[in-house]
């Protein structure tokens, strides 16, 4: 089977032999899986977590399974990375900090036609069955969407809430389709480019500022002069960290989803986020009950994730996938198995 792996830091296309299952394991024919930031992190060699696997995302059809959970022939959403739900970190709240989280992963990886789920993910939920009407892309918008949708749960986004989005990507695109769904109030949405800025008008950004325009006064002109109840950085940039500090009002919080590059620092006078008492929340990844309600929004058509991509690609054209995203001409790209 054929596989894109990182060789030296490189996406390359390999033949590869397909994945061996153990006792419990699945393995999964790829239809679908979305190029991830975090995949350009990883093949740009920024990345700050150490597994270099590409794609997670994925979504396919069940083609040999040695788990009673799932049958041969299903159509699911397989998550990469699983919590053990019973450790010190599971039990009080922090599942994604539980040092199981990332000993698992898909085997390649999901840019392959075929790839393995450890039965330590299957026996914990980790493969979802797509209902009929759910397509292979929709179901590889379950992860990105989870990701987003635990990030809103921990921000507490409430009904009427002024909601900034600095960085008007794929993942920012999610943001402001959820924080609308959450009921949110004003939704901002700010990036350097106009294509992205367009596109995320056209998802339910009700303003869109770009962020070298003087975004905090901006926004802050867009709230009755408080600021952005709460603000998400959806950029790894340290700069959209900071125009987010600078932009969200007394009292608010700021979600940190955008993985900074491995180093990254920030010039900030740390006595105004507690003379302005600013929350700052980390969000990264996502577990199980997020999966779950991501499918369930996806299915119930109440977020329609897959607008947010805008191409799609062959495992052959994987290079062009990379290059475009960098590029920024496009939104999200999609590796879907041409096999079919
Ligand atoms: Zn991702
Ligand atoms: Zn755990």
């Amino acid at each position: 089977m054929r596989a894109i792996l990182l060789a030296d830091g490189r996406p390359v296309l390999r033949e590869v032999d397909a994945p061996r299952l153990g006792e419990g394991d699945v393995l999964v024919e790829m239809r679908a899986c979305g190029l991830c930031g975090t995949d350009l992190e990883k093949i740009s060699g920024r990345y700050t977590a150490s597994q270099p696997v590409l794609g997670h995302e994925p979504a396919g059809v069940v083609a040999e399974s040695l788990n009673p959970r799932v049958g041969r022939g299903v159509r699911v959403f397989a998550h990469h990375h699983v919590p053990c739900y019973e450790c010190h970190y599971c039990v009080r709240g922090s599942p994604t900090m539980c040092p199981h989280y990332r000993a698992t992963n898909l085997e390649p990886g999901g840019f392959s036609e075929y790839f393995r789920v450890p039965r330590f993910n299957v026996d914990r939920g980790g493969i979802l069955t797509l209902p009929d009407h759910v397509s292979f892309e929709e179901g590889a918008m379950v992860e990105p969407l989870a990701t987003v949708l635990r990030a809103q749960r921990r921000g507490g986004i409430q009904r009427g809430d002024s909601v900034l989005v600095v960085g008007a990507g794929p993942m920012g695109d999610l943001h402001i389709m959820a924080a609308n769904h959450a009921g949110a109030g004003t939704i901002i949405a700010s990036d350097i480019s106009e294509y992205r800025l367009s596109f995320a008008s056209s998802l339910g950004a009700h303003y869109v500022v770009r962020s070298d325009e003087g975004l905090p006064d901006e926004v802050r002109r867009l709230t009755d002069g408080r600021g952005a109840d709460v603000s998400i950085v959806a950029s790894g940039s340290p700069k959209a960290i900071l125009a987010a500090l600078k932009s969200t009002r007394k009292g608010g919080r700021i979600i940190l989803f955008g993985v900074p590059y491995r180093g990254s620092t920030l010039d900030y006078d740390v006595s105004e986020l507690l003379n302005n008492e600013l929350s700052i929340i980390p969000s990264n990844a996502a577990v199980e009950e997020d999966t779950v309600q991501a499918l369930e929004l996806i299915s119930q058509r109440k977020i329609d994730a897959a607008k947010i991509v805008t191409s799609r690609y062959s495992l052959e054209e994987f290079p062009q996938a990379v290059e475009d995203s960098l590029q920024g001409r496009i939104i999200k790209a999609l590796i879907v198995n041409r096999k079919h």
